[in-house]
C-alpha cells in the first residue's frame, strides 16, 4: 500500500495561502485558478491527511506558475522544507519564470538543496518561448542534473476551463524533448494527445525521455483514457497523479484502478514515480 505515490499535487506555503487577495490583484494567472474563494489552496498537513486518507505514502509537491520571482521563491522554500522534514515522502518540484533573468541561479540553488525537478511549468501564462534558448538551457541543466521537468500540457482541443491554456502545446513538448533527449520530462494532464503520435516509430524513439501523469484525468477524459494511454506509452512511462488539491487522491486512484489491466497497476500508481521522481531503484 505504501508504495503509491500521487506524482502530481501542489502546495503553498501558508502565508501565501492567506495572501489569496492579494496575489490575484497582482499575479492573473494566479487569479484565473485560484481568485474564486472555492477553489482549493492547500499546504502540507492538508496534502498529509489526503494522503492517508488514500493509503499512499509519497506525494511529488510541485509549485505553481507565479511571474514574481519573489513569489516563486517563497514558495520554493517551503516546498524544500516541507520535503526536508517529510522523511523522503515529499519530493519538491519548485516551479520557474523562465522570462525572469535569474532564474537559474534559483534553479541551480533549489537543485542543490534537495528539489527533484521543476514544475508545474506554464511557459504561455508567464510569456516564455517553450523552444527558445532559455528552455533549451533548462532542458540541458535537467539533463545534466537529473532533475525532471513537469509540464502543464494544453489539449488543443475541448472544453475551456481555468488555466487550460497557459502550458506548453504537445507538439512543442515533442519537439523540446527530442532536442534534449536525456533531459526528463512529465507530460501533465495525459500529455495533452501527444500520446497518440507514439504510435509513429521516429516519434517514440524522438521522445523515449517523455512521461505522463493522470492529473485531473477524469475531468477531461472518460474513464478508460488512462488504459489507452498506458497501452499506448507503455506501462513504465504514466505516473498516477491527482492535482491535488483540486482532486482528492483516494477517488482518483480508485478510479484509475478500476481501469487499470491489474498487472500494470503497480508501476503506474508508485513503482514508475518512485523511480524517476524519489530516485529508488525500480522493483
Ligand atoms: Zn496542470
Amino acid at each position: 500500500m505504501d508504495n503509491r505515490v500521487d506524482a502530481h499535487t501542489h502546495l503553498f506555503a501558508p502565508a501565501q495561502i492567506a495572501a489569496r487577495v492579494a496575489l490575484s490583484e497582482r499575479d492573473p494567472t494566479f487569479a484565473e485558478l485560484y481568485a474564486d474563494p472555492r477553489a482549493k489552496l492547500a499546504d502540507a498537513p492538508a496534502l498529509r491527511t489526503a494522503l492517508d486518507r488514500a493509503g499512499i505514502g509519497r506525494a511529488v509537491a510541485a509549485g505553481f506558475a507565479f511571474a514574481s520571482p519573489r513569489d516563486l521563491a517563497e514558495q520554493a522554500e517551503y516546498l524544500l522544507a516541507v520535503a526536508a522534514e517529510s522523511n523522503g515522502a515529499i519530493a519538491a518540484l519548485p516551479c520557474l519564470n523562465l522570462a525572469d533573468p535569474g532564474w537559474e541561479r534559483d534553479a541551480r540553488r533549489w537543485l542543490a538543496r534537495g528539489a527533484r525537478g521543476f514544475g508545474e511549468l506554464r511557459p504561455g501564462n508567464q510569456g516564455w518561448d517553450p523552444l527558445g534558448p532559455e528552455a533549451i538551457r533548462l532542458a540541458h541543466l535537467a539533463a545534466e542534473s537529473g532533475a525532471v521537468l513537469l509540464w502543464h500540457v494544453s489539449e488543443p482541443l475541448g472544453h475551456a476551463y481555468p488555466g487550460k491554456r497557459g502550458g506548453i502545446g504537445p507538439i512543442e513538448l515533442a519537439e523540446l524533448a527530442a532536442r534534449a533527449p536525456s533531459a526528463r520530462m512529465v507530460a501533465a494532464h495525459l500529455g495533452g494527445g501527444l500520446s497518440f503520435y507514439l504510435q509513429m516509430p521516429e516519434v517514440r524513439r524522438a521522445i523515449e525521455n517523455i512521461y505522463f501523469d493522470t492529473a485531473a484525468a477524469f475531468l477531461l477524459y472518460d474513464e478508460w483514457s488512462v488504459a489507452r494511454l498506458v497501452d499506448l506509452a507503455g506501462p513504465g512511462r504514466v505516473l498516477f497523479g491527482s492535482d491535488f488539491p483540486l482532486l482528492a487522491p483516494r477517488r482518483q486512484l480508485e478510479r484509475i484502478l478500476a481501469g487499470l489491466p491489474p498487472a500494470t497497476a503497480p508501476g503506474v500508481c508508485g513503482g514508475n514515480a518512485a523511480t524517476l521522481y524519489f530516485g529508488l531503484p525500480s522493483e
